[in-house]
């Protein structure tokens, strides 16, 4: 599973969703995200605990107060998490390019319970994608042999 961007952004553009965006963030299966969505929900938390608490023996004056910084607390937290999310697709497409161009799954062989390769994908586990490689890996390869050293193939020789 993972994060679909533009339904996460539906949900926090739809207001009151953020709770849904989280509870998604938190299901994505990547531990990172997992721990992202556990920040977001303590600092959720202690905002309302904190307003609840002052509700309790102020006036409707610092009540209104308060309200209105957790509102903007909780959208800087939005922006924050719409930033991060269009951070996270791309690193997801960067590594998914690259993943390819080594003939690896996305995730490197390093998750046992990979849906797609149980833990099996390295590098070389499956056949390259050779306008990758040429693009992200030739040039490094080229690079450790040296110069006057063989050079990959323009195009893909037929047998
Ligand atoms: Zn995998």
């Amino acid at each position: 599973m993972s994060v679909d961007l533009s339904s996460m952004l539906e949900l926090l553009a739809g207001g009151g969703g953020v709770d849904a965006a989280l509870e998604r963030l938190a299901g994505d299966g990547d531990p990172r995200l997992a721990q992202v969505a556990s920040l977001m929900r303590q600092q959720r938390a202690q905002a309302d605990s904190q307003l609840a608490l002052e509700a309790g023996g102020g006036d409707d004056d610092a009540l209104a107060r308060d309200l209105h910084r957790a509102q903007a607390d909780l959208e800087a937290a939005q922006g924050e998490l719409q930033a991060a999310l269009g951070e996270l697709d791309a690193l997801r497409l960067r590594n998914r390019r690259l993943a390819y161009a080594l003939g690896a799954c996305e995730c490197f062989g390093e998750r046992p319970d990979c849906e797609v390769c149980a833990g099996e994908g390295g590098s070389g586990a499956y056949r390259i994608n050779t306008r990758l490689f040429r693009t992200l890996v030739a040039p490094a390869l080229e690079q450790v042999r040296g110069p006057g050293g063989p050079k990959v193939p323009e195009k893909e020789e037929k047998p």
